[in-house]
């Protein structure tokens, strides 16, 4: 990051010195000074040196009505006040005096002026500023320092965007091919001048964490060759009232000096949540929303300025934020689909070597909802785990390997089970698997392990999809439901007791079956009716209740049936399969890890 400006600071703070010790300097050092130099003595001492022949320059200043005079030595300069004495000329003669007129030569008022303001301003001035940079040196951008001085510290950065280009941004077409035509615009503003068109000012690009916003808000300025001014909307918000209405003053009277450029606000909604009115709200930030909705209202859509601004919460954002002539246009920027999280691993899998037969595309099947993030965080942790293993390039195992490390942490290599846990585990994945295999409608099983992750788990099933699933029916809904509550229903069936290992198959399914009746309109009883409603769709997910409280209880009731049902289906499944349960579970506390064609052959046999 090249800093381009460093905060401007005020000179107030200096002036005021400066004024304070010339004041002083004019006022107070130099009568002292000058009272050193010149002793006022009485007509009658003048009198008496006359007579003694002890003078020995004089001058008569009319005009100041003095006169000034030098002992014999004239080491010391006298003056005293004229009194009507008609033969002084004489006297002063016949003592031998010298009449000089350069005793005390009088500055022209130029010159006083020059001596006295003048050069003591150019001294504290080069001062002050000598002693400012070594402040700023020593203060190094600390905020809190600099606020001291009772400025805007407004931290600007701009970025070479560091070259990226589209090209470098996998899958999202979609956001690509919106933002080409900023591009194009910022390399052609005439044509778009020429039929009157304006480019939005701004440009928000939404998605959940990770999915590579900022990667394209660079590229978009990599492409257009523009500088790339880069903030985030929390950097905004300090503790101090007022810097962040100042910040985004500075932010923008730069860019308008660099324009065509692209300015980059990350997590926007940092200042552009929704201003509610509530007593004790954040003023600060209101204020510097209500700077950066000004500012964009100041400049004319065509002064080659774009903001693209960055969020993963656009439904808390500031309407007044969204409507059009200011971030008018929304750049969905989603999670990667098959295709893209292939294009993903590949664009990343160039930065580290890789065996020349890796499946990508089995891996990106396998990374089903990842974000290129974590994409990108898969191939480095295989290449690290290559690098352990002591091979020069990173092959399937270490890919397959790393996705699980992403999904459930690392091996714990030394986490002992008990024997009687580990039959539990393996009867429990097996439940899961079987009750997957047997179901129509259920995802193949790709691998099921026995090995405890850091992650707390002590054993998963991965089944993977085979290609896009973009809906889902109420019947694969419920098959997944099935699948969750199959290892418990192992459990129950072999063991006859109930174990705390499907703790997180208990949350995934009732959540499921709650979305199914609350959302998706998956009840008779509801029909239609959505009775929560998504918070942040692109952070979690969290829902909230719009309904009574007696429908919220007739809900809870349909939510405990329909987990009901399906854990009786998935029980009947596995008693139906009794012998192929006992083998497999055997089969897998042998090998600990077996993969979904093992797992087919033994069913199948
Ligand atoms: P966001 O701003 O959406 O949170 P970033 O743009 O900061 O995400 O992406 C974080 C990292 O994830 C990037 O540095 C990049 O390595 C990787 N990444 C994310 N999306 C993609 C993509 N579509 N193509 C390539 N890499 C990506």
């Amino acid at each position: 990051m090249n800093e381009v400006k460093k905060p401007r600071r005020s000179m107030l703070y200096y002036y005021g010195v400066i004024i304070l010790v010339m004041v002083l300097f004019n006022f107070v050092l130099l009568p002292i000074v000058a009272q050193r130099q010149i002793q006022e003595v009485d007509y009658g001492t003048f009198m008496d040196m006359t007579e003694d022949g002890d003078i020995g320059k004089v001058e008569v200043q009319e005009e100041e009505n003095q006169i000034v005079f030098t002992n014999k030595e004239e080491d010391t300069v006298y003056k005293t006040g004229m009194m009507p004495d008609p033969d002084l000329t004489q006297r002063l003669h016949d003592s031998g005096a010298e009449f000089s007129g350069e005793i005390m030569k009088a500055e022209s008022p130029v010159q006083s002026f020059l001596l006295s303001w003048i050069l003591p301003l150019i001294i504290f001035y080069a001062l002050g500023q000598y002693l400012m940079k070594k402040f700023m040196q020593k203060a190094g951008g600390n905020n809190a320092m600099s606020f001291g001085m009772g400025k805007s510290n407004a931290k600007v950065y701009v970025k070479s965007s560091q070259g990226i280009r589209f090209a470098d941004v996998a899958g999202e077409d979609e956001a690509k091919e919106s933002l080409t035509e900023i591009v194009d615009y910022l390399h052609n503003p005439g044509k778009y001048q020429e039929i009157g068109a304006s480019m939005p000012k701004g440009i928000l690009l939404v998605g959940p964490p990770g999915t590579g916003k900022t990667m394209l808000a660079k590229a978009v300025a990599g492409e257009a060759n523009v500088p790339f001014f880069s903030i985030s909307g929390s950097e905004f918000v300090e503790m101090f009232v007022g810097m962040g209405a100042s910040k985004v003053r500075d932010l923008f009277k730069q860019a308008k000096e660099k324009a065509p450029c692209i300015v980059f606000i990350d997590e926007i909604d940092a200042i552009g949540k929704k201003r509610d009115g509530q007593i004790g709200g954040n003023d600060e930030r209101e204020q510097t929303l209500n700077q950066l909705l000004t500012e964009m209202d100041g400049f004319e859509g065509n002064n080659g300025v774009i903001i693209l601004a960055a969020t993963n919460r656009p439904e808390s954002l500031d309407p007044a934020l969204t409507r059009p002539g200011r971030f008018d246009r929304r750049v969905p920027v989603e999670l990667p689909d098959l295709k893209g999280r292939e294009e993903i691993l590949r664009v990343h899998a160039k930065k580290i070597k890789v065996a020349e037969d890796v499946d990508f595309e089995k891996i990106a099947r396998m990374a089903s909802g990842a974000s290129g993030a974590e994409l990108a965080n898969i191939i480095n942790e295989a290449a690290l785990r290559a690098v352990r293993d002591g091979r020069a390039f990173a092959n399937q195992a270490d890919l397959e390997e790393s996705i699980e490390v992403v999904i459930a942490g690392y091996q714990k290599k030394n986490a002992i089970l008990t024997d009687k846990e580990k039959w539990t585990v393996s009867y429990h994945e097996i439940g899961h698997a079987l009750v997957a295999a047997r179901q129509t409608h259920s995802a193949p099983v790709q691998k099921i392990t026995i090995i405890p992750r850091t992650s707390g788990a002590l054993g998963y099933t991965m089944q993977v999809e085979e290609g896009n699933h973009y809906l889902l029916t109420q019947k694969e809904l419920e098959d997944k439901i099935a699948t969750y509550t199959g290892g418990r229903a192992a459990e129950e069936i072999v063991f006859g007791s109930r174990s705390t290992g499907a703790f997180n198959d208990i949350e995934q399914a009732t959540k499921l079956a709650r979305a199914m009746i609350t959302r998706y309109g998956m009840s008779e009883e509801f029909d239609m009716v959505a009775m929560e409603t998504v918070n942040n769709q692109y952070l979690g997910g969290d829902t909230s209740m719009v309904c009574s409280a007696e429908t919220q209880t007739e809900i809870d009731r349909h939510v405990v049936e329909l987990v009901k049902k399906q854990h009786e289906k998935a029980a009947t499944i596995l008693l139906e399969n009794r012998e192929k349960l006992d083998e497999l579970a055997h089969y897998l506390y042998e090998k600990e890890t077996i993969t979904g064609e093992e797992f087919m052959a033994i069913l199948n046999q």
